[in-house]
């Protein structure tokens, strides 16, 4: 037990320094990336130069996205409970993908089931869940595809509670890599980072929630999200 506190307090420790590292590196970064795109209109004419412009690019970018993602991991979880009412945190979260979705005309189906209770959980936190939900759904989306989003009434251990699920008709996961998908670090994408469902584990323990992936490669994904409601277990 010990030899577990130990290495507990050297992880938080750990987790510390990176987060600070990867909060002093976001200003310097996303000053790197202003001055290159400046630099790439000037380079326009100059289909040589541009493309080692815009390779120069596409790799702060994969920096930031890196820095942003290890920020949120590591970062020590403060939750501000509130009510959050469903429909609101669904769409913030389809706004905010607005750009994505369009963009590969990906549609997204709705469904809430009416009178559910307001989940109570940190807003900005659940809605990263969400999000970082949703974006793999988008991304494992064909273009034209459709993604569901539903919200149903869930009876945990805990009692009354919401489920929301996330289907996609995506690539889907094989066995093997269903076993460590919430690993950090984890990905199968050239420009992954392999931290967003490692945050949005970290983020529904907090909650005390539950998350469950069901997949069949070829046919696609389901991601539920359970977490308590009004009247369940605090
Ligand atoms: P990243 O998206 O940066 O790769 P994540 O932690 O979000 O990191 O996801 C880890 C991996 O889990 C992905 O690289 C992918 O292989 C798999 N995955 C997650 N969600 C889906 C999904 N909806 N469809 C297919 N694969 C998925
Ligand atoms: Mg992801």
């Amino acid at each position: 037990a010990q030899e577990q506190l130990l290495r507990s307090e050297r992880m938080a420790a750990v987790g510390e320094l990176v987060a600070s590292v990867a909060h002093e590196m976001r200003g310097p970064l996303s000053s790197i990336r202003l001055n290159l795109q400046i630099m790439g209109r000037a380079l326009r004419e100059d289909a040589v130069l541009h493309e080692h412009y815009e390779i120069a690019f596409d790799q702060v970018m994969q920096m930031e996205r890196m820095f942003s993602d290890l920020l949120n991991y590591s970062k020590p979880l403060e939750l501000q409970k509130k009510d959050i009412p469903l429909e609101t945190l669904i769409d913030r979260c389809l706004r905010e993908l607005e750009g994505e979705l369009s963009v590969r005309s990906i549609g997204v189906e709705r469904s809430i089931e009416p009178d559910l209770p307001p989940i109570i959980g940190d807003p900005d936190k659940i809605e990263q869940v969400l999000i970082n939900v949703l974006k793999n759904a988008l991304e494992a989306s064909r273009s034209n595809g459709k993604i569901r989003v539903s919200a149903t009434m869930g009876e945990g251990p805990s009692g009354a509670g919401v489920t929301i699920a996330v289907t996609d008709h995506g690539a889907g996961i094989s066995r093997r890599n269903l076993k460590t998908i919430f690993q950090p670090f984890f990905t199968t994408k050239k420009k992954g980072t392999g931290l967003g469902l490692a945050i949005v584990k970290k983020i529904m323990d907090a909650h005390r929630g539950k998350i469950s992936v069901e997949s069949e490669e070829g046919k696609g994904t389901t991601v539920r999200l359970s977490l308590p409601g009004v009247g369940g277990a605090q």
